[in-house]
């Protein structure tokens, strides 16, 4: 099996005084070379857009592949 991890980041630039705009990750995932998951970042001025961490994208990708994570510390 291989997995293909495309990380993708997207910038959103703002004119408004005060506001630097924002900036979100996310990533595209092929398995075999079949897209598996498609999380497509949305940056957005007050980060509520679409934001995946690398850390969530594993998770994503080991969660589609049916294995389940218990955090502890
Ligand atoms: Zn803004």
């Amino acid at each position: 099996m291989k997995i293909e991890i495309k990380w993708l980041d997207d910038n959103k630039d703002c004119e408004t005084d005060g506001c630097s705009g924002g900036w979100a990750e996310g990533a595209e995932v092929r398995l075999n070379g079949v897209l598996i998951h498609s999380l497509v970042p949305v940056a957005t001025c007050f980060g509520d857009g679409d934001n995946w961490s690398e850390v969530e994208v594993y998770k994503t990708i080991l969660a589609g592949l049916g294995y389940e994570i218990e955090e502890s510390y």
